[in-house]
């Protein structure tokens, strides 16, 4: 698995403002904001304001309040960025395997094109 939660990275610093973000929607519980580093027409992250490492602890760990919020707000970010006609892709890289880069919980939506096959 990965580290415990680290207070200094990235996504912390974002949530504390410490660092700016193209932002997208925001809730209670949640934040989205636009990948610095776009792969797909749109690119989004999608994360909790809590302190979770990743999708895991996220799924085992936070409160029924923080998971609904979570997944209300992925729908409504992807419904605001004009993607639910035409469709989008979800992903959480999770741990050493996926190449999670930042040990803060994020889901990734893609859409703006046709994506091709899931890889892998
Ligand atoms: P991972 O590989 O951990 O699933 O993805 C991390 C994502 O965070 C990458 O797509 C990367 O471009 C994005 N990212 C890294 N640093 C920043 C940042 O400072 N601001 C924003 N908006 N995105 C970032």
């Amino acid at each position: 698995g990965l580290p415990p939660y680290d207070p200094q990275n990235i996504f912390a610093r974002i949530l504390r403002g410490e660092i700016p973000c193209k932002r997208a929607h925001e809730t209670t519980h949640s934040l989205a904001f636009h990948d610095i580093n776009p792969l797909a027409p749109v690119h989004v992250l999608v994360i909790p304001k809590g302190a979770y490492v990743s999708s895991a602890d996220f799924g085992a760990t936070a409160t029924p309040d923080e998971i609904t919020d979570f997944w209300r707000a992925v729908a409504a970010t992807a419904q605001l960025l004009g993607l639910e006609a035409s469709g989008y892709r979800i992903l959480a890289n999770t741990g050493v395997d996926a190449g999670q880069e930042v040990p803060h919980f994020h889901m990734h939506i893609f859409g703006g094109r046709a994506l091709g096959r899931m890889v892998p």
